[in-house]
C-alpha cells in the first residue's frame, strides 16, 4: 500500500481519501473510467489495479485519479490566475472609466441605440467572473481534496466558459478615450444630450463634450455628403429628364424645322407659282395689250375699210349713177346714134335718090368725091357724131 502512495506520490491522508474498489479485493481505486461504450462504464466507474489487470472489464486506456485531479488542478489554478491578472490590469482601469462608460451604456440603452459593445455591462461581467470563478476554485479545491475525478471533470465546461468569457473582456486592457468614442459613437451622435452633471471627472467631461463635437461634425459632413449624393442623383434624373427633354425639343425643333421647311417650300413653291402666275398675268396682259392694240388696229382697220367702203359705197352710188347717167346717155345716144343712123339711112336714101339723080344729070370730073361714094359715107359720119356731141370716147 505504501509502496503505491508513493508511486502515486500523494500524501497518506490523501491516499486514504481514494474510495475502495467494488470487486472486493478491499483495493483502493486508482483509476477512473469514462468511456460509455464501455462494459463497466456504469458498473464500475472507478476501479483498481487488480480491475485494471483484467483486461475485458475495461478494454480501453486506463486514467489515473489523481493524475488526472492534478491535470485539473491545475487547468483551474490556471484560471485563477488569468483571472487574478486580469483584475490586477483591469481594475484600474475600470476604476478610470467605469463612471464614464456607465453613463454612455445607460444613455444608450435609455434610446435603444445598439452598441458594437457594452463597456460598462462588460466591466459589470468581470466582477460577476470573479465571483464565479472563486465559487468554481471552492467546489474544485474540495473536489481535489476527496480525489472526486467524476465529478471535477463534470466542472470543465463551467470553467472553460469562465475562461472564454474572462478573455472576451481582454479589449479592456488597452482601453481609452479614442475607443470609447468610437464605440459609443451612436450616443455621441444622438441629438438627446448626455448629462454630464453625473460626472466627476472634469477630463471625462470634456471627452463628453468634444466627442459630442465631432460626432456633429461627422454627421454634417455625412449629411453634407448624402446630400450630396441625393443631390447628384436628383441633378443626375433631372439632367436625364432635361436630356430627354432637350431631346424631345431637338426633335420637336427638328419637326418644326421640317414643317418649316415643307412651309419654306411650299412658301418657294407658292412664290415661284404667284411668279409665274404673275409672269403669265404680265403676258397675257402684254399678250391682252398687244391683242387690244391689234384688236384696235383691226378695229381701226375695219373702221376705215367701213369707211372706205362707205366711200367706196358712196362712190360706188356715185359711179353707179355716174353709170346710170352715163346708161342713160349710151341710151340716149344709142336712141340718138338710132336717130342718126335712121337719119344715115334717110341721108343715104337721100343720098342714094341724090346718086340717082345724079347720075341721071352729067356731073364734071372735078365735081366728084375722092375715093368714091362709100369713103365719102364713113368719113363724114364719124367726124359728124364727134363734132355734134363734144366726146371723145
Ligand atoms: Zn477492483
Ligand atoms: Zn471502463
Amino acid at each position: 500500500m505504501a509502496l503505491m502512495r508513493l508511486t502515486l506520490g500523494i500524501t497518506e491522508a490523501q491516499f486514504e481519501n481514494l474510495k475502495e474498489c467494488n470487486c472486493g479485493q478491499k483495493m483502493k481505486c486508482v483509476y477512473y473510467c469514462t468511456k460509455q461504450t464501455c462494459p463497466n462504464y456504469r458498473l464500475q466507474t472507478l476501479y483498481c489495479e487488480n480491475c485494471k489487470e483484467i483486461k475485458e472489464n475495461h478494454d480501453h486506456g486506463h486514467d489515473q485519479i489523481t493524475k488526472s485531479c492534478e491535470r485539473e488542478s491545475k487547468e483551474h489554478s490556471a484560471l485563477a490566475s488569468l483571472l487574478q491578472d486580469a483584475l490586477k490590469i483591469l481594475n484600474p482601469i475600470q476604476e478610470r472609466f467605469y463612471s464614464l462608460v456607465f453613463i454612455l451604456s445607460a444613455f444608450a440603452k435609455a434610446n435603444n441605440l445598439e452598441l458594437k459593445k457594452d463597456m460598462s455591462a462588460d466591466f459589470d461581467k468581470l466582477g460577476k467572473i470573479e465571483n464565479q470563478v472563486n465559487t468554481l476554485l471552492k467546489t474544485e479545491k474540495a473536489l481535489v481534496v476527496k480525489y472526486d475525478i467524476i465529478e471535477l471533470l463534470k466542472l470543465i465546461p463551467e470553467r472553460e466558459q469562465l475562461k472564454k468569457e474572462l478573455l472576451s473582456l481582454e479589449y479592456l486592457v488597452d482601453l481609452n478615450y479614442e475607443m470609447i468614442e468610437e464605440n459609443y459613437e451612436k450616443v455621441f451622435k444622438h441629438q438627446a444630450s448626455i448629462r454630464l452633471s453625473s460626472l466627476n471627472n472634469e477630463e471625462d467631461k470634456d471627452f463628453i463634450y468634444y466627442s459630442k463635437i465631432r460626432a456633429i461634425q461627422s454627421q454634417t459632413s455625412q449629411v453634407v455628403i448624402d446630400l450630396k449624393a441625393a443631390f447628384d442623383e436628383e441633378r443626375k434624373k433631372n439632367n436625364d429628364e432635361v436630356y430627354k427633354l432637350s431631346q424631345k425639343l431637338l426633335n420637336s425643333n427638328m419637326g418644326q424645322l421640317t414643317l418649316q421647311q415643307k412651309v419654306t417650300q411650299t412658301v418657294n413653291e407658292l412664290s415661284s407659282l404667284k411668279q409665274l402666275f404673275e409672269q403669265r398675268e404680265n403676258e397675257h396682259r402684254s399678250e391682252r395689250q398687244s391683242m387690244e392694240r391689234e384688236l384696235k388696229t383691226q378695229n381701226e382697220l375695219v373702221q376705215s375699210v367701213i369707211e372706205q367702203n362707205k366711200r367706196f359705197q358712196e362712190q360706188l352710188r356715185i359711179q353707179g349713177a355716174e353709170c346710170q347717167r352715163l346708161q342713160n346717155q349710151m341710151q340716149s345716144l344709142q336712141n340718138q346714134q338710132i336717130e342718126v343712123k335712121q337719119d344715115q339711112q334717110e341721108m343715104k336714101c337721100a343720098l342714094e335718090d341724090i346718086k340717082k339723080t345724079l347720075n341721071g344729070i352729067q356731073m364734071p370730073q372735078s365735081m366728084q368725091i375722092q375715093g368714091g361714094a362709100q369713103s365719102l359715107d364713113s368719113s363724114l359720119s364719124h367726124s359728124t357724131y364727134n363734132d355734134q356731141y363734144g366726146y371723145n370716147l
